[in-house]
């Protein structure tokens, strides 16, 4: 997945999970961000699938977030950054530091862009994403007008 279907598993995290949103949502963002940058523009790492797409990665950072943040921050960044993981599915270094992996070179941007914009695949990909995160957002609309009118019927009533 790109950026759409990210922030809108986060956006189905937060509302079937009950997990707070802004830390949902940058967990499910974090691991392109990390990974991509470190291997596609500063080079670091051979991967743009890399630590923050681990199981290692994952239980180390949500425990950070959850010894700083909280409880529930810790749960939301868990969450989030595990739908990551769904939404990316395909293959994944879920083991990186317990054992070996042999990575391909890391894609360029102009390949990746390729990839998501100029082939039907891409294409096709790209609008159910593009669907699915209109669905999110509409079930949040959905609840925050449902609320609105909840609070408003207490408030004419009380
Ligand atoms: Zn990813």
């Amino acid at each position: 997945m790109i950026l759409p279907g990210h922030i809108a598993l986060a956006i189905f995290g937060h509302k079937l999970l009950r997990v707070d949103l802004p830390t949902a949502m940058a967990a499910s963002l974090a691991p392109d961000l990390v990974d991509k940058a470190l291997a596609q523009v500063l080079q670091i790492t051979p991967s743009g699938r890399y630590a923050m797409h681990s199981l290692v990665g994952w239980a180390a950072i949500s425990a950070v977030v959850f010894l700083v943040g909280g409880k529930e921050r810790g749960r939301a960044w868990a969450v989030g950054h595990f739908l990551h993981f769904i939404g990316d599915g395909g293959e994944m270094p879920w083991l990186l530091f317990l054992r070996d992996y042999s990575f391909s070179a890391p894609k360029g941007f102009g390949d990746v862009f390729w990839e998501a914009f100029a082939t039907t695949e891409g294409l096709l990909r790209f609008a159910f994403e593009l669907v699915l995160l209109g669905g999110a957002l509409a079930w949040m609309v959905h609840d925050h007008r449902a609320e609105q009118a909840k609070s408003a019927n207490q408030g004419a009533n009380g």
